[in-house]
């Protein structure tokens, strides 16, 4: 058991173990120190890297001559100077929430007075005959980057399965490096659960105009292969397509293992209250492998996004030096499919109304998204004023009418700085 180094303030001897060294791990631990926090932190990540970036591995990272370094989330030089025990390259393995002890595979036993799970998710496996043929790819670590990466110039043919976030950005990226690229999603459009259907139809739209087989309405059946490894895709429809290269993007499970192994209560996520605790005081949850209540919605939701995993730590990190207060931040998130540079302030439902703001044709618009007649959404194209204006608007509870957002002449932007609300 470590003497910890210094005690905290309202923590005397407090030591804040952090199981996670990714987005929300590390801003957590900065957040801490930012707030006063004099305690011990250790940090403990599984990957055998320092903390990297993981939205570029599915964009720029993928380009021909890239730089096949990650970009790191801290300077390598932050531990030192946050005073931080980092252990990269160790997983922990157990929680003992009676002796609050944290087991980690290199045999150590820490004791904590706070711990904080921010432990991710990992890619929701494929259980179709011919998934463990060479060629098959996930893409969520550096690994499975660089592996990629590897193949990728060399693939004549590409086959995504799944038409979500990562299926699309890798989509776009191996269309650009000269591929065939099929896309095989089972829903009746892409990225059905994250964007309106407005946008799922132009987003479908440009891909196809970008030379994108996209098959939708079709999931994958099977794999088959000669010498283990891969040479198609075979449709549940029974069409077949060459494939070199495959990569699986059909969404991700919260790392919840260490949760309920330690009796904490998990729900599609480590489930957490308004400050983002664990059924458990001493234990918080963040990032993708938290479920929480999101009051924007009215319901529990677990979101996989940068905004959350920063946010959330901001809200913990605060909770943890003794503020209170409930966990309301906005949701906004980004993705770059080719030249679809595509951003999302708020959440859109399936039945809100939407209103197209921008003519697509220009490759610039925004659509609006209305909930029992109030401002919900806005996804925005190419559009990053629109974005950012939508952002202060959904933060200060703000909503304007529908005619307004279809007008071009209406100033969203300089509305959305007016102090005073022009409509309620
Ligand atoms: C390829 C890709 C592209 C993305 N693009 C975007 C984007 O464009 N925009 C956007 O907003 N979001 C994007 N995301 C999502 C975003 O990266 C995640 O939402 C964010 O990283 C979540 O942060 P997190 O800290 O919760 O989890 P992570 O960043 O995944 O970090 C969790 C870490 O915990 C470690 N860990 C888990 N269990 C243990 C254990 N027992 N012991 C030790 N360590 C453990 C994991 O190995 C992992 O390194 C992308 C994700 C991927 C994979």
């Amino acid at each position: 058991m470590p003497t910890p180094a210094h005690p905290a303030p309202g923590h005397p001897g407090g030591h804040v173990v952090v199981v996670g060294n990714g987005q929300a791990g590390m801003q957590l631990i900065d957040s801490l120190r930012a707030g006063g926090y004099a305690g011990a932190i250790t940090v403990f990540g599984e990957e055998p890297h320092a903390p990297y970036q993981r939205p570029p591995l599915s964009k720029d990272y993928l380009a021909a001559g890239a730089d096949p370094e990650p970009l790191p989330l801290r300077a390598a030089r932050f531990f030192l100077e946050h005073d931080v025990d980092a252990r990269h390259g160790v997983a922990v393995t157990a929680v003992d929430r009676h002796a609050r002890t944290v087991a980690a595979a290199d045999g150590t036993t820490l004791r904590y007075t706070t711990l904080v799970l921010a432990t991710g998710a990992r890619n929701r496996p494929l259980a179709v005959p011919g998934s463990g043929l060479a060629g098959i790819h996930g893409l969520r670590t550096l690994d499975d980057a660089e592996r990629v990466h590897a193949h990728l110039g060399r693939a004549a043919n590409v086959v995504v399965i799944g038409a979500g976030f990562i299926g699309l950005e890798f989509a776009a990226a191996a269309a650009a490096r000269g591929a065939n690229v099929t896309v095989l999603e089972y829903g009746p459009r892409p990225l059905g659960r994250a964007v309106s259907a407005t946008m799922s139809g132009h987003i479908a739209a440009a891909h196809v105009r970008d030379g994108i087989d996209l098959r939708l309405g079709d999931g994958i059946a099977a794999f088959v292969g000669t010498d283990g490894h891969v040479t198609a895709a075979v449709a549940g429809s029974g069409a077949e397509y060459p494939a070199d290269l495959v990569m699986v993007g059909v969404g991700v499970l919260p790392r919840t293992e260490l949760a309920l192994a330690a009796g904490l209560e998990v729900d599609n996520g480590i489930v957490v209250d308004g400050a983002l605790r664990t059924s458990d005081p001493n234990i918080f949850a963040l990032g993708d492998c938290a479920n929480f209540p999101q009051p924007r919605l009215g319901a529990r939701a677990r979101l996989e996004s940068v905004q959350n995993a920063t946010d959330q730590a901001r809200h913990a990190a605060a909770a943890i030096l003794g503020e209170t207060g409930e966990y309301d931040e906005l949701p906004w998130f980004w993705s770059h499919q080719g030249t679809l540079k595509l951003q999302i302030a708020g959440l859109s439902q399936p039945g809100d109304g939407t209103v197209l703001r921008g003519d697509p044709a220009t490759g610039k618009f925004s659509v609006f998204c209305f909930r029992d007649g109030r401002l919900a959404a806005v996804e925005s194209v190419n559009a990053p004023a629109d974005h950012m204006a939508a952002r202060r608007a959904l933060a200060a509870g703000r909503t304007l009418d529908p005619d307004q957002a279809a007008d071009p002449t209406f100033d969203f932007k300089a509305w959305s700085r007016d102090p005073a609300p022009a409509a309620v």
